[in-house]
């Protein structure tokens, strides 16, 4: 490892290095990455870091990503990146670096471990232990918005059963791996019965091969709650993207401090490894921030090159430091006997290399959790996708938004192989039957079925004889049965 400038010869360890990516950040990150640095060659890693510049200066020159070509080109060489945290500005069209690089490198496993540290860091839950293992690819940030009408804006909730697939064998895999014993899903499927229900289901199928592991499902809004206020009841959690954005920050928050949690986001063939905070410009140049976030990240990395070995003594020296009550500002407490910086931190850590906790539960080595790689694609049997009608979308505010006006407009021009069955107005049916004290917006779902299967082209007449009244359609979603099954929600009340 060349650098750090206050790198000891005695400490260039016997193996080869391990080529990593490195990004000093913005904010408090090149400090917190200096201290971490230094922790790491003083506990003998074995790193070659390459470094790279992601962020807030990458902005300033007008990429819009915050990064660069040859940042890519070192991130595909060396598959590892160690990141501290970046600004990302506001407005202007720049695009989250974070959401950027998990995508496209296909990271699809954000694993956050939460535990607390009692009574070293003040907690409400010293026997808080628990990981949340979030989907990181799909979901709600696939960032496909737009504004329907003048009154309606629409974001797409994209989910896939090989992400699903991905996500819950990661997490029952790295259950297995870390010795616990049960994983939880969360989600929403009371409501969002296909993208939801689809994750619930694969959560099923997958979990009925770990008969070892007990596994449960919990609707996402009361599973919040309860890691808010009995966290000790969880072990691993798996759960979709924006769930489990939520739910790792109240997570953190409730094991003590943002300042102390790492996390991995993992690939098949890149890992990235930051803290969970952010840049926090208002402790920036002060040399105040706790660099544990991003120590307990690059802990989570060395495991994962396979240097688990020195990543357990960087581990139990974090420990015993925590134990000896030399704390940042932001976990000070009863238990506090000096109240350090940055670098004095890192260096109290340094001074413990060799050492374990005393009473803290001590790391130790393991081998890296095997990427999961998925098998390709087993040749299921065909299934039957049949086109059986169109739901057509318009911007209407008529009639006094009357949904009968609405429905003897399109009565007018059905076809008699595909007919108007009913109209909803933000998911609630107002045709044929309906109440008049639902709210009406400017946007309606008008449902046409066929008889059996329909054509293309019966759609295509559909939507002419459509525009000839006039009316603003703003888009179709064609409705599918699949093996006779119907691919598309019903009404409310069907
Ligand atoms: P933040 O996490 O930077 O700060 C939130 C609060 O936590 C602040 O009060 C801060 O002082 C405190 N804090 C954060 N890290 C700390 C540490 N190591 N030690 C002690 N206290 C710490 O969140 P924010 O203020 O919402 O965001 C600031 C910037 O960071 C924004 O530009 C945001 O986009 C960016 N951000 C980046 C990442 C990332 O790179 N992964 C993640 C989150 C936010």
């Amino acid at each position: 490892m060349t650098i750090s400038s206050q790198q000891s010869l005695d400490s260039v360890p016997a193996r080869l290095p391990t080529p990593i990516t490195v990004a000093f950040g913005d904010g408090i990150g090149p400090s917190l990455m200096s201290a971490t640095l230094r922790v790491l060659d003083a506990a003998g890693a074995a790193l070659a870091p390459e470094v790279v510049t992601l962020g807030e200066s990458v902005y300033q020159q007008g990429i819009t990503s915050g990064i660069e070509r040859a940042s890519w080109d070192s991130l595909r060489r060396t598959g590892v990146l160690l990141k501290a945290p970046i600004t990302t500005p506001q407005g202007g069209g720049y695009k989250s670096l974070n959401v950027t690089l998990r995508k496209t490198l296909g990271l699809y496993a954000n694993v956050r471990p939460c535990r607390a540290y009692a009574p070293y860091v003040p907690t409400l839950h010293p026997a808080l232990d628990l990981v949340i293992i979030r989907e990181n690819e799909e979901d709600l940030y696939a960032g496909i918005e737009h504004r329907q009408t003048r009154e309606v804006v629409q974001c797409l909730k994209l989910i896939t059963r090989e992400g699903c697939e991905r996500i819950v064998r990661y997490a029952f895999e790295y259950a297995r791996q870390h010795g616990r014993r049960k994983v939880t899903a969360l989600s929403k499927d009371n409501i969002m019965k296909m993208t939801d229900g689809l994750f619930h289901r694969v959560f099923d199928e997958i979990g009925a091969e770990y008969p070892d592991l007990e596994r449960e499902h919990q609707i996402i809004d009361i599973g919040t709650a309860r890691v808010a206020v009995h966290p000790e009841y969880y072990d691993v959690i798996v759960t979709l993207n924006l769930y489990g954005d939520i739910l790792s920050d109240v997570a953190a928050e409730v094991a003590g401090s943002v300042g102390l949690a790492g996390s991995a986001n993992v690939g098949e063939q890149v890992a990235m490894f930051e803290a969970i905070h952010g840049s926090a410009p208002d402790l920036a140049g002060q040399d105040v921030a706790n660099p544990s976030g991003l120590l307990q990240a690059a802990v989570l990395m060395l495991y994962h090159i396979g240097q688990g070995e020195v990543a357990a003594r960087v581990q139990n020296a974090w420990l015993r430091t925590l134990e000896d009550g030399v704390h940042t500002a932001d976990i000070a407490g009863p238990q506090t006997r000096t109240r350090v910086g940055t670098q004095a931190f890192a260096t109290a850590v340094i001074k413990r290399l060799g050492q374990t906790p005393q009473a803290l539960p001590a790391a130790r080595n393991r081998a890296p959790q095997p990427t999961w790689v998925a098998p390709p694609a087993a040749p299921s049997a065909p299934i039957l996708k049949q086109l059986v009608g169109t739901d057509v979308f318009f911007e209407w505010s008529e009639g006094e938004r009357d949904p009968q006006v609405l429905a003897a407009a399109l009565q007018q021009v059905e076809q008699p192989d595909l007919t108007l069955r009913m109209i909803t107005n933000r998911g609630v049916v107002v045709w044929p039957d309906g109440f008049p004290e639902t709210r009406r917006a400017d946007h309606w779902r008008c449902r046409f079925l066929g008889a059996g299967p329909v054509e293309h082209l019966q759609v295509i007449e559909l939507l002419r004889r459509i525009n000839l009244t006039g009316l603003d359609f703003i888009k179709t979603e064609h409705l599918y049965t699949f093996d006779g099954v119907p691919g598309y929600s019903l009404g409310q009340g069907q």
